[in-house]
């Protein structure tokens, strides 16, 4: 199991479904350029990026266990999923996310709440599972806590053609009918301990997690951020942003806040260990892992 990470009385775990190459770097990010890449190919290479220039992602939830609650953020792809659009996701059955789950000591009947930073395929698939043909929602006794403009656009989208969003319909949609959903503003103070930040742009109302208090606190930040690059070039968006100036200025604003602080930030997509700050560089910023 990677090791927990201590934040002040919570500590929180790394649950990591799948981690490799996975997309082309210049198909992923279709502002960067040929040359852009040359110039960062030796620090990206081999840790951020495949020796045939494929991001390398890790695919993964953090669980938060504070003195008052276990929160599960992100859901990961799930298993028995028809993803037709995606092979590598397509009708999954892997034990590696239920055999992270259990390294950590707690159980689905342990989780309180579930957390999606936005409605992607990546990050909802374990929300539910397939019981006696059924979606049912995974965690039983956990609120599932989603932004109101997020569910609000992909469950129109569904609506409009499901087969562009299948995961909505089969990890997004039971949880709402089973009354499970907690409808919140992505900027919301969800107790002392716990807070949503707005970070949109790659989904319309995509929210990352300031966990912990000021001076032992650190912030989950969902997709507002793939790749360290997108420090460096803040603006670079990628290819299934909702918005991708709005997402550039989402992290020009959150890295600005947290560069240079204690602040540690867990990104969902970087590479094991996927924590680290960010420092200023140039007009821009630069991760360290830590
Ligand atoms: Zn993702």
């Amino acid at each position: 199991m990677p090791d927990p990470i201590k934040v002040g009385n919570t500590t929180i775990y790394r649950i990591v479904e799948q981690e490799g190459p996975f997309f082309e770097m210049l198909k992923f990010f279709p502002a960067l350029t040929k040359e852009v890449l040359e110039e960062n190919r030796a620090w990206l290479q081999p840790r951020f990026m495949s020796p045939k220039d494929e991001l390398m992602l890790c695919i993964q939830s953090y669980l938060v266990q504070t003195p008052h609650h276990n929160i599960l953020i992100d859901t990961c792809v799930g298993n028995d999923k028809p993803r037709p659009a995606r092979t590598f996701w397509n009708m999954m059955k892997s034990d590696r996310f239920e055999k992270g789950l259990a390294a950590t000591g707690l159980g689905i009947d342990d989780i309180d709440f579930v957390m999606c930073t936005h409605l992607h395929v990546d990050h909802v698939g374990w929300n539910t599972q397939l019981q006696d043909g059924r979606w049912v929602p995974t965690f039983p006794k956990a609120r599932y806590v989603f932004a109101d403009r997020e569910l609000e656009y992909w469950t129109k989208r569904q609506k409009d053609d499901a087969t562009t969003c299948p995961w909505v319909t089969d990890s997004v949609l039971p949880i709402v009918a089973a009354n499970r959903v907690d409808i919140v503003k992505s900027q919301y103070a969800f107790n002392d301990l716990v807070n949503l930040i707005p970070t949109p742009g790659h989904t319309i109302d995509h929210y990352s997690v300031q966990v912990g208090k000021s001076g032992a606190d650190c912030v989950i930040t969902g997709d507002m951020i793939h790749s360290p690059l997108q420090a460096r070039y803040p603006e670079f968006g990628m290819m299934s942003d909702y918005d991708s100036p709005q997402a550039g200025r989402s992290r020009r604003e959150l890295f600005g806040r947290f560069c240079d602080t204690s602040t540690l930030m867990c990104t969902a997509h970087f590479p094991s260990p996927s924590t680290g700050r960010f420092v200023r560089w140039k007009d821009a910023f630069d991760f360290k892992a830590a």
